[in-house]
C-alpha cells in the first residue's frame, strides 16, 4: 500500500484538515509478477525447439550421413520449426485478443451460432480424419447469440482441436449447441483420457499442461485453453469443463442470452 498525504490550511495558514490517498499496489505487483513469469515461460518454451533445430542442423552440416539418417534429421528440424511456428501463432493470437479486450474493441453482434459451429467443425475435419475420429455437430438453425464470430470460432476450434488430439483412434467427438435458461451453451464432448480433478482449475492457465511430454508430442503449445478463456471473457461469458479420468471430457462455452 502506498500512502500520500497533504495537510490542508486556510488563508492564515491554520490546519483545517488533511487529505490522504491510498494506492493499492498489490494488484500492480501481482500483474508485474505474472508478466515476468510469462516471459520466463515463453523463453523456456522457445528454447527447446531452437536448441533442437540448431543441434540437428549442425550435425547435418558437419557430418557425412547416409540418406536415411539425413532424412530423419531433416524431419526433426522440420517438426521443430513447425512447433516454433505454432507457438508464435498462439502467442500472437493471445496478445491480439488481450489487446482487444483491454481496448474494449471487441464488437459483439447477434448472429447465428450454427455458422460458427459449422466453420469450426470444417476447420477440424482434416485433423479428425487423420486420427480416424468421428466428428459430429448438432445446432438449431435459429439459435442466435451476441458474439464476434471470428473469435468464437477460434475458441471452438481450440476446444475441438484438443478433443480430437486427446481422443483415442476411432473415438467420437460431439458438438452440441442449445439455449439453456438465459444462456447459449456450446458443448464439446470427447472420449479421451479425461482430466484428474486436481488439474481442472489450472488447465486454463497459459502453458499449464497435465502431461507436458504428451502435450508436446501431440503438437500442443499449452496456450489453446488460455485463448478460449480470454475469448469467453470478451463475450461476457465463460468456459467450463466437466471431466473424470477414464470418462472423457466435456468443455462448454457459455454465452449470455
Ligand atoms: P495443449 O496445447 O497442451 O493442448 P491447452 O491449453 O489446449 O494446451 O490445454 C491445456 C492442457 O489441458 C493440455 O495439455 C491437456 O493436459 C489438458 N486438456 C485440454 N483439453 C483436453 C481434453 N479434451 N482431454 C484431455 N485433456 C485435455
Amino acid at each position: 500500500l502506498h500512502l500520500n498525504g497533504t495537510i490542508l490550511r486556510d488563508a492564515a495558514g491554520r490546519k483545517i484538515g488533511a487529505v490522504a490517498v491510498l494506492h493499492d499496489v498489490t494488484r500492480l505487483r501481482r500483474l508485474e509478477h505474472l508478466r515476468r513469469d510469462f516471459v520466463a515461460n515463453v523463453s523456456h518454451e522457445l528454447r527447446t525447439p531452437v536448441t533442437s533445430i540448431r543441434g540437428f542442423a549442425e550435425t547435418l552440416l558437419d557430418e557425412e550421413l547416409d540418406p536415411a539418417e539425413r532424412r530423419r534429421f531433416l524431419e526433426i528440424v522440420h517438426r521443430q520449426a513447425e512447433r516454433l511456428g505454432d507457438l508464435v501463432e498462439d502467442l500472437l493470437a493471445l496478445s491480439r485478443i488481450e489487446r482487444e479486450v483491454e481496448a474494449e474493441a471487441v464488437r459483439l453482434e447477434p448472429g447465428p451460432v450454427a455458422a460458427v459451429v459449422q466453420g469450426a467443425v470444417e476447420a477440424c475435419r482434416p485433423a479428425a480424419k487423420r486420427r480416424r475420429v468421428r466428428l459430429s455437430a448438432e445446432c438449431p438453425a435459429d439459435l442466435e447469440a451476441s458474439m464476434e464470430p471470428r473469435l468464437l470460432e477460434q475458441a471452438l476450434v481450440n476446444l475441438l482441436d484438443n478433443a480430437v488430439k486427446y481422443s483415442p483412434e476411432g473415438g467420437e467427438v460431439e458438438v452440441t449447441a442449445a439455449r439453456e435458461g438465459g444462456e447459449v451453451v456450446v458443448r464439446v464432448r470427447d472420449q479421451g483420457p479425461g482430466i484428474p480433478r486436481e488439474h481442472l482449475p489450472r488447465i486454463f492457465e497459459r502453458f499449464y499442461r497435465v502431461d507436458k511430454a504428451r502435450s508436446r508430442e501431440l503438437g500442443g503449445t499449452g496456450l489453446g485453453l488460455a485463448i478460449v478463456k480470454h475469448v469467453m471473457q470478451a463475450h461476457g461469458g465463460r468456459v467450463t469443463v466437466e471431466s473424470e479420468p477414464g470418462k472423457g471430457s466435456v468443455f462448454a462455452l457459455h454465452l449470455p442470452g
